[in-house]
């Protein structure tokens, strides 16, 4: 992969259909791949149960429902009724192509795939590495082959951006012989949005990417950061599972693995009970209770010191990746926030971006004021490091790697 399928494809026409299948959920996405907007987006959650939630949107309305739903299969030809009842008439929109996010590519896939058997197989073997997430991904690829038997399906991998890591950053320090036959490296992930934010800061301050040492922050409820030289990644925080870095939402981030036999030894608990306390109990839920920076930020209003600890937690840590990556880079040009935390969370950005002036750091506290839906610079003029907010787009990202991949193809 290179930074310029992130470009707008030249001669692109009709829709894409973006899926992202998870474990117990399927999110969708049609996207004009040309002029960027959402047709339509929806998700199925809580698949398997028989209260399972179904959202769709469409021209301003939303509809919700909520009903049993057994499988991915049934999620997704219910989501094509939702199209036929409520719009748009996916023959209208003319979906010239499916594109799915794929968490782990691991070594065999250093950019986007045009999907045949061979590559789905690729994608299960694959499931060892993330077995919360390919055997969904690879299960959403299926069905959707099935409803969409002519149409070209293409997956675009969250691993591939950062396939360029340097040995000495992709490499952990333990036996090489052991972590060749288990596949144990740092793989990263998150990387079509950081592929994305990095090169709409190039076209938004019109420099050639390759000039431009950059910073990326992706905070949602999953977090990395990334360094990125040249439009090339050379660092990033998430590891072989994106349990590593920085700390999320459910997730701790980087802790001493020790703490693992620690647990196991004195607290009696099996492998999987520390991976789901690491996992889905830990974090800004594990420290105060809520994941979600608005309730936090409510309790810490109220007084709740667990709330405020893991603020300086979260904040601490970024702060440290940001000095890490200045090292790493040598030089940085840009720091972009993304997601859902980075684009709206103007306390986080401020907490992390004050007091580092002597680094070349700074931010205009008028300019960071408020969410942020557009691009928007919030370091001062004249500031060594441009600061901005970057709203990220994983979906048009996906869609328009999709088109290329299958123009490249077609060629
Ligand atoms: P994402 O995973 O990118 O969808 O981000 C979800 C997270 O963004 C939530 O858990 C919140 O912590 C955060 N978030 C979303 N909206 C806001 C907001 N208006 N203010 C602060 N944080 C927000």
């Amino acid at each position: 992969m290179n930074p310029s399928h992130d470009t707008t494809p030249a001669a692109a026409h009709g829709s894409v259909l973006v899926i992202n299948s998870g474990s117990s959920s399927v999110k969708y996405q049609l996207v004009d791949p040309v002029g960027g907007e959402a047709l339509a987006s929806g998700i199925v959650e809580r698949i398997g149960s028989q209260d399972a939630l179904l959202s769709h949107k469409h021209a301003g309305t939303s509809t919700k429902l909520t009903e049993p739903i057994a499988d991915h299969g049934q999620a997704l030809r219910r989501v094509m009724e939702l199209f036929a009842e409520h719009g748009p008439d996916l023959a209208e929109a003319d979906v010239v192509a499916v594109g799915h996010r794929v968490v782990q590519g691991g070594d065999v896939f250093d950019g986007p795939a045009l999907i045949d058997d061979a590559v789905v197989e690729a994608i299960e073997a694959l499931s060892p590495l993330a077995p919360l997430h390919n055997p969904a991904n690879a299960r959403g690829i299926q069905v959707a082959r099935e409803l969409f038997p002519d149409v070209p399906q293409v997956a675009v991998f969250d691993s591939a951006f950062f396939r360029t890591l340097p040995d000495a950053a992709a490499t952990y320090a333990i036996p090489l012989d052991v972590a060749a036959k288990y596949s144990i490296r740092r793989y990263g992930a998150h990387g079509t949005s950081h592929q994305y934010v990095a090169a709409e800061v190039a076209r938004l301050v019109g420099r050639p990417i390759e000039e431009l040492n950059q910073i990326v922050l992706h905070l949602g409820n999953g977090a990395s950061a990334s360094a990125i030289k040249g439009g090339v990644a050379v660092e990033t925080s998430m590891g072989l599972t994106p349990l590593e870095g920085l700390v999320m939402g459910t997730r701790s981030g980087d802790i001493d693995p020790g703490v693992i036999f620690h647990l196991h030894r004195n607290a009696g608990m099996s492998i999987d009970d520390i991976d789901n306390l690491l996992n889905r109990e830990s974090g800004l839920k594990g420290m105060s209770g809520e994941n979600d920076f608005r309730a936090l930020h409510d309790l810490i209003a109220a007084g709740d010191k667990d709330a405020a600890l893991a603020l300086d937690v979260y904040i601490h840590r970024l702060r440290k990746y940001i000095g890490a990556y200045q090292a790493v880079l040598g030089r940085v040009d840009v720091i972009a926030f993304t997601a859902g935390v980075g684009e709206n969370d103007d306390i986080v950005r401020a907490k992390v971006l004050t007091g580092l002036a002597d680094l070349g750091i700074e931010v205009d506290l008028e300019r960071n004021d408020g969410r942020k839906s557009a691009a928007t610079v919030i370091s001062p003029d004249g500031a060594k490091v441009l600061v901005l907010v970057v709203p990220t787009a994983e979906e048009l990202a996906i869609a328009r790697q999709t088109v290329a991949t299958i123009e490249a193809t077609e060629v």
